[in-house]
């Protein structure tokens, strides 16, 4: 079989993907991206929310006009939150039949190095030899599933991560396993499918983090001010200083992304389990055996006394590992010659592993840049750092002309068309509009 070749190939279709395609094509880039377009967005359970809010969670083209809230206003729907994982899918989906025609939807199914390059393999057989390569596979692969459940069949346990349909759990009695917001919105829809949920939480108490105002008073605004994270001023300098974060020791840096932002929900998700669903806090599962099709727990209740009880199924909502040796599709004798920041690829400034050519984006790029790059909200800096990086000196002219124009004609006050004011730089990120949310954080426990 034949070779091919392509100078960029980016793996994944998710908003890091799609948002990188579409600014490479802008810039003339030659590339080839390989995978289902939304995938991970459209195989969520219906009646999912996303947990960001709209103007934080956007395809990030190079041309105004095109953000998910104006998106949504154009067809009636929510443009603030909650808005449905569905809406966010078809705008995926719609955006790159747009600005992304050209997508391959196959799986890359193996990556190894070959001479200067990569030698990639898809999942119809078919060999791409590449110059430089992309990975933006998200969560794939990522779902970190407690040891204490690793031994149980696959059909009495499973990670939220695999579920899209919940009418499963219909008349079943069921354990969910985390504090955050995935998990207690499990309990949620195995109780709206008709099933039995109770939750258990290892922390104190779970945290629902309050309802976010359109509008707020300037002095708050300016006490804390929002960001595609919420409101507050960590948030803002995150946001809008990645390569600060980036700069930080490593060791700082480590500690800064394992301890923010803790497992919380939204508030739209308290009404759903609030008197429906038992949540038990201090409550950690020590043990857990099949029992004649069904599930044996025993859960260590405050630190000390030990319970034992059954239930038909267990869901684990306990988060996901940024871990390289997780990636099924990359060569090993690649993964050996990585650096890493605990598990996670140590990245330059440009996304680039130590490994020349090879580039990651999303979950695995926030142990390098901060947990703002755990969200679809960073891929605005790291898409716009990545091609100007792939597109090499011309790119770089082009933005350093660009600015100067921008500066020359003052087109950097105006307001693009969601009414949020214009960048300043590529090295900013979009300040939000001057209403913004504030989500008061709220706490609420129940044993
Ligand atoms: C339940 C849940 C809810 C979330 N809600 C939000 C939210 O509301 N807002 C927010 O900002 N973030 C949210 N996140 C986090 C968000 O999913 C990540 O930040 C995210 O993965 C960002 O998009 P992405 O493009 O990196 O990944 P994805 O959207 O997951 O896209 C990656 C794509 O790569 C594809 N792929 C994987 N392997 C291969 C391969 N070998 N070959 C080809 N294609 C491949 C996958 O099929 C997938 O389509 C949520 C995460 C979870 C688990």
């Amino acid at each position: 079989m034949s070779v091919e070749d392509a100078d960029v190939v980016i793996v994944g279709a998710g908003p890091y993907g799609l948002s990188l395609a579409a600014q490479l094509r802008k810039r003339r880039v030659s590339f080839r991206i390989f995978g289902q377009a939304m995938k991970f967005w459209r195989e969520m359970p219906i009646g999912v929310n996303l947990k960001s809010l709209a103007f934080a969670t956007n395809i990030f083209v190079p041309e105004p006009g095109y953000t998910f809230p104006e998106w949504c206003r154009q067809r009636g729907l929510e443009d603030f939150e909650p808005c449905t994982m569905q809406s966010f899918a078809e705008y995926g989906t719609w955006m790159q039949e747009r600005f992304v025609p050209d997508l391959e939807s196959e799986e890359v199914i193996h990556v190894s190095a070959a001479g200067r390059g990569f030698d990639v393999t898809l999942s119809s057989g078919r060999r791409v030899n590449a110059r430089r390569i992309v990975f933006a596979t998200g969560l794939s692969y990522l779902a970190r599933i407690p040891e204490v459940l690793r031994d149980l069949p696959r059909e009495l346990a499973s990670h939220t991560y695999f579920l899209s349909d919940y009418s499963d759990f219909r008349g079943k009695e069921v354990a969910v396993i985390g504090g955050g917001a995935s998990a207690i919105e499990a309990g949620a829809l195995v109780h709206e499918a008709g099933g039995q949920a109770q939750v258990l939480v290892r922390d104190a108490e779970a945290v629902f983090h309050g309802r976010s105002n359109r509008v707020r008073p300037m002095l708050e605004r300016i006490r804390e001010p929002m960001t595609v994270m919420g409101a507050g001023r960590r948030h803002w300098v995150l946001q809008h200083f990645p390569l600060a974060v980036h700069f930080l020791p490593e060791a700082r840096r480590v500690r800064l992304v394992q301890g923010y932002l803790g497992p919380a929900s939204p508030w739209w998700i308290k009404d759903r389990v609030l008197g429906k669903v038992a949540i038990h806090v201090r409550s950690e599962v020590t043990a857990a055996r099949p029992v004649g099709g069904r599930v044996r727990l025993t859960v260590r209740s405050d630190g000390r006394v030990e319970r034992e009880f059954e239930v038909d199924r267990v869901i684990a909502g306990t988060g996901y590992d940024a871990d390289l040796a997780r990636l099924p599709y990359l060569d090993s004798v690649l993964r050996e010659r990585m650096l890493c920041t605990e598990r996670a690829p140590a990245l330059s400034m440009s996304f680039e592993s130590s490994v020349k050519g090879l580039y990651f984006m999303g979950p695995m790029s926030a142990m390098s840049f901060g947990p703002l790059f755990r969200f679809v909200a960073g891929a605005d800096f790291t898409v716009r750092m990545l091609a100007r990086h792939l597109g090499g000196p011309l790119a770089r002219a082009q933005d350093a002309v660009k600015g100067w124009t921008a500066k020359a004609f003052g087109a950097e006050g105006a307001l693009v068309s969601d009414g949020r004011p214009k960048q300043p730089s590529a090295f900013i990120f979009p300040g939000g509009p001057v209403n913004r949310p504030q989500p008061s954080s709220k706490k609420w426990q129940q044993k």
